[in-house]
């Protein structure tokens, strides 16, 4: 199966989690963790709190990999949601 990047959080998704838009369409660029109904659900989150997320999900979740999550945390400034602030 085809897996999609989440732009906002940089997981892997299968497009039964894609986010809503506002008509209620599917987004293929965002989760539905992140983006629901048109909107993120989360417009506080940062690139910071998804770092530490990343080293959470290594260090304390055992869900991936040290490499993994610091491969993921390198990617992140180039995805859609973070990619025009950090210029
Ligand atoms: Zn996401």
């Amino acid at each position: 199966m085809e897996a999609l990047i989440c732009q906002s959080c940089g997981l892997p998704f299968s497009r039964k989690f894609m986010g809503t838009n506002r008509d209620e369409t599917k987004n293929e660029e965002y989760c539905s963790n992140c983006f629901d109904n048109g909107k993120f659900i989360d417009p506080s989150l940062t690139l910071h709190k998804l770092e530490v997320k990343f080293i959470e999900m290594a260090e304390v979740h055992d869900e991936i990999t040290l490499e993994a999550a610091q491969a993921a945390i390198k990617e992140l400034p180039y995805l859609k949601r973070w990619f025009m602030r950090t210029m």
